[in-house]
């Protein structure tokens, strides 16, 4: 296989799927109701990839080193038949992950997991309901997202993650209930530092709890080895067991090993989530472009990668272009 390696000698490893840029939840910090309204011009069935252009993509993505593919969105378990999918991808030599809000879970999990799903990364920003209600401005609750864990845990969509963004002033108080909630469960909760992705936000510095408050509000922590380049988290082990990440994408940032590629639901391959601009696949795809084409295409894309945004953001770093998480896959 070829080994492609970007400017800063990064490989090719792992690729975020996009399966849909809808939600049935309105995250403040992700998708603001103000912004994503009922007025807002979602992408059309026709201008979004099939699973057959899905999966020949990730065929190409994985001759070229990619080993886990992670379905995202969006909220991913919104596109139908989303096990479909899920059933092509599982005949390659890949690991499949999937990150999602979990309130289809209940649904969905049995399918998805006898499709070949591996597992699930389940985001869930506070157990309070009144705090929970707040964040994500959708009528769902806590209850709906603790059913969703337990259908996916109940069907072996485990090692079970869960995805805490942490904001100043909003949640900061539910960390220690929601590693008290979920440590002894062999379920790592990973706090993630807000980041400024997308231009809908209105992200601000003093909005961010660092990893630094963040080791104050859970102490005794022991920092754990990588279990491989490129590990998204800092993994730490408790005091009474189980385990806590950090993703300090804003105050230690780890560009150096980022070996993320992302595919919007439009078909459009960004090496970077803080990207304004992809590299179009669809239309060339649905052009006639051969296999060998399109290879070409992705390789000179990755060889060309100078991406390190957040070894270099600024407080005033443009946002006026960024495209949103939830286009392009978190
Ligand atoms: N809807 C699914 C979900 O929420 O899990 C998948 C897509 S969502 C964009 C993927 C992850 O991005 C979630 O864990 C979410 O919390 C995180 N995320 C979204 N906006 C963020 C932001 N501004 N800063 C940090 N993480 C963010
Ligand atoms: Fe939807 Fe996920 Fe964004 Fe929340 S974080 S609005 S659930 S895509
Ligand atoms: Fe990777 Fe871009 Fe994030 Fe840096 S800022 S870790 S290059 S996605």
């Amino acid at each position: 296989m070829v080994e492609l390696r970007d400017t800063r000698e990064r490989p090719l490893r792992d690729l975020r799927i996009s399966v849909t840029d809808r939600c049935n939840m309105r995250c403040r910090y992700c998708m603001p109701r103000e912004v994503f309204g009922s007025d807002f011009a979602f992408l059309s069935k026709i201008d979004i990839l099939t699973y057959e252009e899905i999966d020949r993509l990730a065929g190409l993505f994985i001759s070229l080193g990619v080993e886990k593919i992670r379905l995202s969105g969006g909220e991913p378990l919104l596109r139908k038949d989303l096990h479909e999918l899920i059933s092509m991808l599982a005949l390659r030599e890949v690991e499949i992950a999937m990150t999602t809000n979990g309130v289809l879970l209940p649904r969905y999990a049995p399918a998805l997991s006898a499709a070949g799903l591996d597992r699930v990364t389940v985001s869930l920003d506070a157990l309070d309901e009144a705090t929970f209600a707040a964040i994500t401005d959708s009528g769902h609750t806590v209850a709906a997202v603790l059913a969703g864990i337990e259908a996916a845990e109940s069907v072996g969509l485990g090692p079970i993650k869960i995805n805490t963004v942490v904001k100043k002033g909003v949640n900061e108080d539910e960390l220690v209930d929601l590693v008290e909630r979920f440590s002894s469960r062999d379920i790592a909760v990973r706090f993630i530092e807000y980041m400024d992705v997308g231009a809908t936000n209105g992200w601000a510095m003093d909005d961010v709890v660092t990893a630094n408050e963040i080791r104050n509000i859970i102490t005794e922590l022991k920092p754990l080895q990588a279990q491989y380049p490129g590990e998204v988290a800092k993994r730490y082990r408790l005091p009474q067991g189980g385990e806590v990440g950090l993703i300090t994408s804003v105050t230690e940032p780890f560009c150096g090993d980022c070996t993320r590629a992302r595919l919007s639901a439009d078909g459009h391959l960004y090496t970077c989530l803080f990207a304004s601009q992809g590299l179009d696949l669809l239309t060339p795809m649905r052009e006639g472009a051969s296999d060998t084409d399109l290879l070409a295409l992705i390789e000179s894309c990755w060889l060309a990668r100078d991406d390190q945004y957040s070894e270099i953001r600024t407080e005033s770093s443009p946002t006026r272009t960024r495209v949103e998480m939830s286009y392009i896959g978190g």
